[in-house]
């Protein structure tokens, strides 16, 4: 799913995938200053890594802290979050040799109920690459693919029903950028199950 064709209204999905760096601190912040402004939480799908968690345990828990202002979906972005510079993509990230997708799944959700986070149904392909029988296997778990048809980064132009990618984590500064002109705009932020429902 990168979209949802019959919405007004747009997701904002935020990558958290393994990194060194700090997050994007201000960007999160201008996310509480507008959900006070509107007085209503500001609707987000984080997309998590395990290993983002176990890096950074003072700002996932900033994160939980804010959830009077940050209304979170948690979507899981597998554990370790492989990637190889140098493989082609069809045996890289979670379609690399010996990687096993539902180990990868079960303990990101295993440390988000740790934190009594519920994960939701959804799950992002790092790197957003996947074949036939990793997305069977999602299936099998009963979790949906989470795509996006406005990467920012990339310069995709977000439109109405558009699920929006940025990276929360530091690495793409780019992105940022513009999402925070974005967020200050007369946008219906939605949550991402109302892609699914088609409400509102
Ligand atoms: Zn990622």
């Amino acid at each position: 799913m990168t979209h949802s064709d019959d919405i007004k209204g747009m997701f904002l999905s935020i990558d958290l995938c393994p990194s060194t760096r700090l997050f994007e601190s201000d960007f999160f912040r201008i996310l509480l200053t507008v959900a006070n402004e509107r007085n209503k939480k500001f609707p987000i799908a984080i997309a998590i890594s395990g290993l983002w968690i176990s890096n950074h345990p003072e700002e996932f828990n900033w994160l939980i802290n804010n959830k009077k202002s940050l209304d979170i979906t948690w979507v899981n972005h597998s554990f370790n979050h492989p990637y190889f510079r140098d493989k082609p993509l069809n045996e890289n990230f979670l379609l690399s040799p010996r990687v096993n997708i539902k180990t990868e799944i079960l303990m990101t959700e295993k440390l988000l109920l740790q934190h009594n986070q519920v994960p939701s149904i959804f799950f992002r392909f790092p790197g957003l690459v996947s074949n036939k029988i990793t997305v069977k296997e999602l299936n099998n778990l009963g979790l949906i693919p989470i795509g996006s048809n406005a990467w920012l980064a990339k310069g995709e132009q977000p439109k109405s029903g558009s699920i929006v990618l940025i990276h929360g984590n530091g690495n793409e500064p780019a992105g940022i950028k513009i999402a925070s002109k974005l967020i200050n705009r007369n946008i219906n932020w939605l949550p991402l199950n109302y892609a699914l429902s088609g409400s509102e």
